[in-house]
């Protein structure tokens, strides 16, 4: 059983960035819901529309489908701002292009904190991570420090935009490494309900009797018995100022 810490909440403004619709909801929209009930701002910023992860549907229908249902999702949790990004879904690759692309949303949103998905190779044991979630959390993390250095991406500061060097840290929500969480036990129906707005999706994926709230609360509890409460999110922290 291992024990977490709670994540600091002295903070305003975060962004998270994910690769796809659904990503948040897996665990991660409990906790928005508690930060938006604080009084905090947090944007949603999807790199991918989602568009190729329902089997049965041509991703030209799907796109909307997906995006529809993420802007819902958000909204149950508080958040009324998701960027669609349009990079193509399940082939998204890490590199300078994608580090300037985020560096660009980090520079716009200016977040204390910066939010992504698990991108470690696993979810823990035999359990692989997908190809998109590790690509695209590899890039987060550079672009989160690229933003603060002018001569990285300058031309991205030729006109309102300025370098942003003040993200505290990236959250990674889900890693198998969290050490530390977030008390979701009062927000966590507000996090079922935000999965549950994935319908076409979750019934794309043919899982046989999956049941958001059962799937959600098994995690959320496992979680809360290292913080000592009902449910919670695990996040791995990494700290981007020198020496933290
Ligand atoms: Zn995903």
């Amino acid at each position: 059983m291992s024990a977490f810490e709670p994540l600091p909440e002295d903070w305003q403004r975060a962004l998270c960035i994910v690769a796809h619709p659904d990503d948040l909801e897996f665990g991660a929209a409990a906790a928005v819901a508690r930060w938006t009930g604080q009084g905090k701002d947090v944007v949603y910023c999807m790199v991918t529309s989602g568009e190729a992860g329902i089997d049965g549907l041509h991703p030209d229908e799907c796109r909307g489908v997906r995006e529809a249902e993420q802007v819902e999702s958000a909204r149950l949790v508080g958040v009324s701002t998701v960027e669609f990004l349009g990079l193509p879904d399940g082939i998204v690759e890490y590199g300078v292009p994608l580090r300037r692309t985020l560096a660009e949303v980090v520079r716009r949103h200016r977040p204390d904190v910066v939010v992504t998905g698990n991108f470690r190779e696993s979810w823990g044991g035999q359990s692989l991570n997908q190809a998109d979630h590790i690509a695209v959390g590899r890039a987060v993390l550079d672009a989160a420090r690229d933003a603060g250095n002018r001569w990285i991406f300058p031309e991205q500061l030729e006109g309102d935009l300025e370098p942003w060097g003040d993200v505290r840290a990236v959250w990674a929500a889900g890693s198998p490494e969290a050490r530390h969480a977030v008390d979701t036990t009062d927000t966590f129906d507000a996090g079922v309900a935000s999965l549950e707005a994935h319908r076409a999706y979750i019934d794309g994926l043919g899982w046989e009797h999956f049941d958001p709230r059962e799937f959600l609360e098994g995690m959320a509890r496992q979680t809360g018995q290292g913080l000592g409460v009902a449910f919670a999110a695990p996040f791995e922290v990494y700290p981007l100022g020198w020496g933290d």
